[in-house]
C-alpha cells in the first residue's frame, strides 16, 4: 500500500498540462492564460474627462468664456485659448490643450460664460491622462493568470477578443453497481439511488468542467469493457465509481488492465477511500474511486481535483490549506491517514458527526476536510490540525 503523499506525488508527476487553444474571451471564464498578454492600446487612449463639468485653460480669474460642448464619443478637435472653457461630460475626450476639468456642481453658467465658485482648479484635475491605466505594449495580464470576470472585462476594454488558454480536459464519469437506480422513480427492493455521478458532476462543474458522458453500468464484464473502452477514447479523464474493491463483483480494475491502462497505484493508506485506483493510458488519466459516496467525493477532492487543476494550467493544484485547532478530540490509529469532514471557521475546526464513508449528510454540512497523516495517533481537543478547504463556487 502506498501513502497519501507518495500517491499524490506519483499522480501529479504523471499528469500532463493540457494543450493550448485560441478561444473567445466570452468563453474564457475560469481558464488559465498560456501566454502573457500585451496591451494593444494605451488606456485611456486619449485624455478623458472623469466627470461631468467644464474643461478649461487656466487663467487667474474665475470667469471663463464658454465656447462649445463635447459629449462622450464626440470626435471634434476643439482647441481652447487661455480663459476659455468647453462643457464636457464623463468619458469625453478633453481638448488637447485643456489644463483641467472643473466639476459641474461648483460652476455657474451665465450666458456664454461660466463662473467657478470657491475653488482653485489645479493642473490635470479630473482628467484621466492617456496611458495612465496601462500603456500600449505593457503586460496587461501574465501567463498563468486565471481569467476571472474582472480579467475578462479588462481584456475587452483593451479590445482583446481572443486569447490562448490551456484546454479544459474532457471528463467522463462511469458509475458501476447492479444496485444502482436513477433518482426520480420509487425505489425498488434491494436497490439504492445512484448519487455519485451527481456529486462528481457537480464538483467538476465547480471548476468549469461539464462531464462529456455519464454512464451508469451493471457489474458485468462485457458491458464494463465495451463502455469503458468507448469512453476512454472520447475522454482525457475518466472517473469511475465503485467496483474497485476486492469483492467478486468488483470488476473495474481487471477491466482497466485489459484495456491497457497502466496502473500508477492501487490502494492508499487512507480512510476513507483505501481501494483508490489511479492509472494512465497515453496522456489520459483514469481514476477508480471507491463507491461509498463520501469516499468517492473525498478521493475526488484529494486526487482528481488536483490532477485536473494541473491539466487546466494552474500552478497551485491542491485545495488551499490552513492549520487550526480542533474543537473536539479525535480518536485515530496510526496506521492510515484520515480525511474527516469538518466545519472550519477562522480560528478552529469542528470534526462533524457521521464520519463513515457512506455518510453524506455530514459532508453536505462540511466546508473542509481535516487531514491527519498516517503516523498521527489520537488528537487532543485544541491540538492544531491540517485543514483542506473545499472549493466553493
Ligand atoms: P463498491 O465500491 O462498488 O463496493 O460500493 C461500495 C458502496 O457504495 C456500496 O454500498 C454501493 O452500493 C455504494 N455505491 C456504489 N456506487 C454508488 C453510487 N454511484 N451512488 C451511490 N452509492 C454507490
Ligand atoms: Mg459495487
Amino acid at each position: 500500500m502506498i501513502t497519501v503523499e507518495e500517491a499524490k506525488n506519483k499522480l501529479l508527476k504523471n499528469t500532463h498540462i493540457s494543450s493550448q487553444e485560441l478561444i473567445g474571451i466570452d468563453k474564457a471564464i475560469g481558464r488559465v492564460l498560456c501566454e502573457d498578454i500585451y496591451s494593444p492600446i494605451s488606456l485611456p487612449s486619449f485624455n478623458q474627462s472623469a466627470m461631468d463639468g467644464y474643461a478649461l485653460k487656466l487663467q487667474n480669474k474665475n470667469k471663463y468664456e464658454l465656447i462649445g460642448e463635447i459629449k462622450a464619443g464626440d470626435n471634434h478637435k476643439i482647441t481652447i485659448k487661455k480663459g476659455q472653457a468647453v462643457k464636457i461630460f464623463t468619458g469625453a475626450a478633453v481638448p488637447v490643450n485643456a489644463d483641467c476639468v472643473v466639476i459641474q456642481e461648483i460652476v455657474k453658467e451665465e450666458n456664454r460664460y461660466i463662473i467657478i465658485g470657491d475653488y482653485t482648479p489645479g493642473k490635470n484635475d479630473n482628467i484621466r491622462l492617456i496611458g495612465s491605466h496601462i500603456q500600449k505594449g505593457e503586460i496587461a495580464l501574465k501567463k498563468g493568470t486565471m481569467l476571472t470576470p474582472a480579467a475578462i472585462g479588462f481584456l475587452a476594454s483593451l479590445g482583446v477578443r481572443h486569447i490562448k488558454a490551456y484546454k479544459s480536459p474532457v471528463v467522463s464519469i462511469v458509475t458501476t453497481g447492479n444496485e444502482l437506480q436513477q433518482a426520480g422513480k420509487p425505489i425498488t427492493a434491494g436497490k439504492i439511488y445512484e448519487s455519485n455521478s451527481f456529486a462528481l458532476s457537480a464538483a467538476l462543474q465547480e471548476i468549469g468542467v461539464y462531464p462529456k458522458f455519464i454512464a451508469q453500468l451493471r457489474d458485468d464484464k462485457k458491458i464494463l469493457h465495451s463502455t469503458i473502452q468507448r469512453l476512454l477514447r472520447a475522454s482525457d479523464v475518466l472517473i469511475l465509481s465503485g467496483g474497485i474493491s476486492v469483492g467478486k463483483y468488483d470488476l473495474v480494475r481487471e477491466t482497466l488492465q485489459r484495456l491497457g491502462v497502466k496502473e500508477l497505484f492501487y490502494k492508499v493508506a487512507q480512510k476513507p477511500g483505501k481501494p483508490l485506483f489511479a492509472g494512465k493510458k497515453r496522456n489520459k488519466m483514469i481514476f477508480g474511486l471507491p463507491g461509498n459516496p463520501a469516499a468517492t467525493l473525498v478521493c475526488y477532492y484529494e486526487y482528481v481535483y488536483p490532477a485536473i487543476r494541473k491539466m487546466q494550467g494552474f500552478s497551485e493544484y491542491f485545495m488551499p490549506k490552513k492549520y487550526v485547532k480542533t474543537s473536539e478530540a479525535i480518536r485515530k490509529k496510526a496506521d492510515r491517514a484520515y480525511f474527516l469532514k469538518g466545519k472550519s471557521a477562522y480560528n478552529g475546526v469542528l470534526p462533524l458527526e457521521g464520519q463513515e464513508s457512506h455518510m453524506m449528510k455530514s459532508f453536505a454540512e462540511a466546508n473542509s476536510l481535516i487531514y491527519l497523516p498516517l503516523e498521527k495517533g489520537d488528537v487532543k481537543k485544541g491540538e492544531e490540525v491540517e485543514v483542506h478547504l473545499l472549493p466553493r463556487t
